[in-house]
This record gives C-alpha cells, structure tokens and sequence, in this order.
C-alpha cells in the first residue's frame, strides 16, 4: 500500500486529501509543519509527499531542499497563487507535480496515481533469484555457472529439492522421487547421494550450503544459503 505524507496547515484541505487518498487505496500520515514533514519522513519513508507551499514555520520550497538532502521522493506541491508556482518551476528543486488552490480532492489523487504509476518499476520487489540453472530435458544443472557432473541419482534429488524451495523433503520422499524402492537401509542411500552433491557444490562455493539439514526431518534446499 503506497504511504503518502501529506504536509498542509489548513485542516479542511487536509482533511479532504486524507478522505480522497484513502478512498483510492492509500496509507497517509498528516503533518501541518515543513519541519515536522522532514522528521516524519526521516522515520517513515513516504512514496510521495503532498506540500503546502505556504506553512507556518518553513516554507514548503525549504522543507523540499531538506527533504532532498536524503531522499528522493516525488513531491507535489500544493499552492495558493500562480505566482508560487512560477517559483516552484523556476528553482528547479525537483518537484515532481503541482497543483493550485482550490482544488478537486480527486484530481489530486488522479495525480498522485499517475506519479505512483511512473515509479513503478523502482517500486517494485526483485524477482528471487537462483544460483542454479536446471535443464530437465538434458538432465543437467549449472550452479553458478558452471555445470555440476551429477549422477542421475544425484540429479534426481538436486531437481526434487530445486523445484520447491524450503520445502522439507523426507528421505521417503525423495527416495520417491528417485524411482527406488525403499529398503532397509534407505535413509543412508540418501545421504551418501546428499553427501556427494555437497562435495561437489563445495568445489564451486566453498562457503554456500544450498543443501540443509533438517534433523529428524530430512532436507531442503534453502535459496538463502545458496
Ligand atoms: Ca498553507
């Protein structure tokens, strides 16, 4: 849920930009002081700042060069005169938006959409990323580049605990997952193939451990740790 800090000391105005940007999906937190908005962003990053130009104590042209002393959020200005906007325009102190008093409470959240939507690709999380690379058709994994030479056993159970991270695999399970009968004896079949993989996962990355130990449990491959 984008945060949006707003700064404005009239409460009516407030008030409506609290209801509209709610309305549309929004978390907001209201301050009515520049200096107030630079702390309260220092504690909470907002995704963008809605700013009064005229407050009571800094300007809201001072409280935007303190706020980009470590941030670069977008900042819409909220102003009273034409003539404000002509200074937000001509100081180049990286406004994103503007919009003169009296104003629609909806276009303003339009305009804060339309600035959250440009953003959007920095918003985003990271897609997770794997070190190992599988090739089911040719039966073949690459972990960090470079191909692993694994049994068919061995791949087998790499692929099993690849496909569903963190999940904990019993040795019944992957046994299943091998094609072979359990016998007595299988849980240490499984864990000298455990055992071997590790070796020659340790060749490429001494320090990883991709394979974990679940005591009692059995194993699971941890991205984390890879
Ligand atoms: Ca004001």
């Amino acid at each position: 849920m984008p945060h949006i800090l707003i700064v404005e000391d009239e409460t009516s105005i407030a008030d409506t930009l609290v209801y509209a940007l709610q309305a549309d999906g929004h978390s907001t937190e209201w301050v009515s002081l520049g200096s107030a908005a630079v702390e309260q962003h220092r504690l909470r990053p907002a995704d963008l700042v809605i700013l009064d130009i005229g407050l009571p104590d800094i300007s809201g042209f001072e409280t935007c060069r303190q706020l980009r002393r470590f941030s670069e959020v977008p900042v819409m200005f909220l102003s009273a005169r034409d003539a404000e906007i002509d200074r937000v325009l001509g100081l180049e102190i990286g406004a994103d938006d503007y919009v003169v008093k009296p104003f629609s409470p909806r276009e303003v959240a339009a305009r804060v959409r339309a600035i959250l939507k440009r953003m959007a690709p920095r918003l985003e999380p990271v897609a997770e990323s794997t070190p190992f690379q599988l090739d089911t058709l040719a039966m073949r994994i690459a972990y960090r580049g470079q191909p692993l030479n694994l049994t068919r056993h061995e791949f087998r159970l790499l692929q099993c605990l690849l496909e569903q991270p963190r999940r904990v695999f019993s040795r019944e399970q992957l046994l299943d997952g091998l094609g072979v009968a359990s016998d007595v004896g299988y849980e240490r079949t499984i864990d000298s193939h455990i055992k071997s993989l590790r070796a020659k996962l340790r060749l490429i990355a001494a320090d990883a451990e991709p394979i974990q130990t679940h005591r009692g449990l059995g194993y699971s491959y941890s991205p984390e740790h890879a």
